[in-house]
C-alpha cells in the first residue's frame, strides 16, 4: 500500500519534471505545465511535445520582421536609383578606369564613382 503511494508519487514528480522541462524548453511556464501534467499525467506530456515552441514562434516572427523592414527598405532605395533624368549620351563617351561606367564626353567626371578622368 504504502509502495503504490510511494510509486504514484514518484510516478507523478516524474510526470510533473518531465512537463516542466519541456515547457520550459518550449518557452511556456514550467511552474504551470509541472501542475497541469501532474493532473493529467501524460495527456498533459502529450500536448505539450504537439504544441508549438514560442521560440520557435518568437524567431519566426523575428525573421518576418526583418525581411519586412528589409523589402521596405528596397522599396525605399530603388525608386530613386536615378532621381536625375540620364541624359542619354550621345556622340564620344569614356569609360571610368575605376567602375568602368560609361560617361558623356562633356563629364570631366564619373556618373558611377565620382572619379575624375
Ligand atoms: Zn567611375
Amino acid at each position: 500500500m504504502i509502495i503504490g503511494i510511494i510509486a504514484g508519487i514518484v510516478y507523478l514528480i516524474i510526470i510533473g519534471w518531465l512537463g516542466s522541462w519541456l515547457a520550459a524548453k518550449k518557452g511556456y511556464s514550467s511552474v504551470a505545465w509541472f501542475f497541469i501534467c501532474v493532473l493529467t499525467g501524460p495527456f498533459g506530456i502529450i500536448v505539450l511535445a504537439g504544441a508549438p515552441s514560442q521560440y520557435t514562434e518568437l524567431y519566426l516572427e523575428e525573421i518576418k520582421r526583418k525581411l519586412d523592414s528589409r523589402s521596405t527598405e528596397n522599396q525605399l532605395n530603388s525608386k530613386p536609383i536615378n532621381p536625375i533624368p540620364s541624359v542619354k549620351l550621345s556622340g564620344k563617351t569614356w569609360f571610368c578606369n575605376k567602375c568602368q561606367t560609361e560617361n558623356a564626353a562633356t563629364a570631366n567626371s564619373c556618373k558611377g564613382c565620382g572619379e575624375y578622368r
